[in-house]
């Protein structure tokens, strides 16, 4: 690796290893790069191992299937279970400000809670927001062997932070007192995405445009805890691909992943290629470096519509 520039900012790429990567994962994470790098940037990965539920343990091939497809990274890959001091500190200081509380709610209650004028669908209603000590107390009882979750107080009167999406153009999204450490102690994912970028230097945020709507949150955070926001932070919200029914690209749908495809006879190169096609970045079964396709790559040209994937 040659010597890098540690004031360029960085791009990143964030998988969680619940499963192979498959061709929707492998687009964005190849946009992350044509992004990070055709802007001077650093480009870093991260493993977003937090959910062990979720975890089947599987980075490492994650890494590889970026390798074949020609991405390449700085430095070593970052474990977000590693990073647990940062998050913890971070969680201290928003609750030095007041700005935590603890939730007893189960998922029951809050579907079943009235929910407050003009809040979205899902909203946490506030029902824990407000308790007296002695109130909390009792509360703690009541649910143990479980344990609170720790929700972010949004202070009164916050104006919900638009952004200006690279892809998505002007942006917005409301905000509830949303989940900043879970009752099983796990970290919540925007509050570790928050932590993490800011601590990477990250200042260039490219993923699937599902986490859109996440995004005002974790700009919320941003500002809580003084780190860089937008316009210092910038987004992109990629396109997602879909299946051939429309629907979000799983598993179901066949040969998505590059073994899968390698055992049908299709090679990493060709499946760079119809990735890239699928950007405008190549011709049809054109062989292409992912070289070839960065020097090609202009985001303002960047398809906005689904990948539609039939095989
Ligand atoms: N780990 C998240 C995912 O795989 C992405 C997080 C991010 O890019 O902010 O969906
Ligand atoms: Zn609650």
């Amino acid at each position: 690796m040659g010597v890098v520039d540690q004031s360029a900012g960085a791009g990143r790429y964030a998988p969680s290893p619940s499963g192979d990567l498959h061709l929707g994962n492998l687009r964005t994470a190849l946009l992350a790069w044509l992004f990070a790098r055709s802007s001077g940037r650093r480009f870093l990965v991260r493993i977003e191992d937090l959910d062990r539920a979720r975890d089947a343990g599987n980075g490492a091939a994650q890494l590889a299937d970026l390798e074949r497809i020609g991405i390449d990274w700085d430095g070593d890959p970052v474990l977000q279970t590693e990073r647990g001091g940062d998050h913890d500190a971070a969680i201290r200081a928003l609750a030095a400000a007041g700005l935590v509380y603890e939730c007893t709610c189960s998922r029951k209650d809050i579907l079943a809670a009235p929910s407050a004028p003009h809040a979205p669908p899902g909203a946490y209603p506030g029902t824990c927001r407000d308790r007296s000590d002695a109130e909390r107390a009792a509360e703690r009882a009541a649910i143990l062997p479980r344990k609170p979750a720790l929700r972010l107080r949004v202070p009164d009167g916050t104006a919900t932070p638009g952004f200006d999406d690279l892809v998505l153009g002007e942006a917005h999204g409301d905000i509830d007192d949303f989940v900043l450490r879970r009752g099983d102690g796990t970290v919540a994912y925007n509050l570790a995405v928050v932590v993490d970028d800011a601590a990477m230097g990250v200042d260039q945020v490219v993923r699937g445009d599902d986490l859109a709507p996440s995004t005002p949150r974790q700009i919320l955070l941003q500002r809580l805890l003084g780190l860089p926001t937008p316009p210092e932070v910038e987004y992109a919200h990629v396109p997602l691909v879909l299946g051939p029914t429309g629907k979000r690209l799983a598993k179901r749908d066949g040969a998505v992943t590059l073994g899968d495809l390698r055992a049908q006879g299709v090679e990493a190169p060709e499946v760079l290629g119809r990735i890239a096609e699928s950007l405008g970045l190549a011709q049809g079964g054109e062989r292409v470096t992912a070289a070839a396709v960065l020097r090609r790559f202009d985001p303002a040209a960047l398809p906005r519509e689904p990948w539609v994937w039939t095989g």
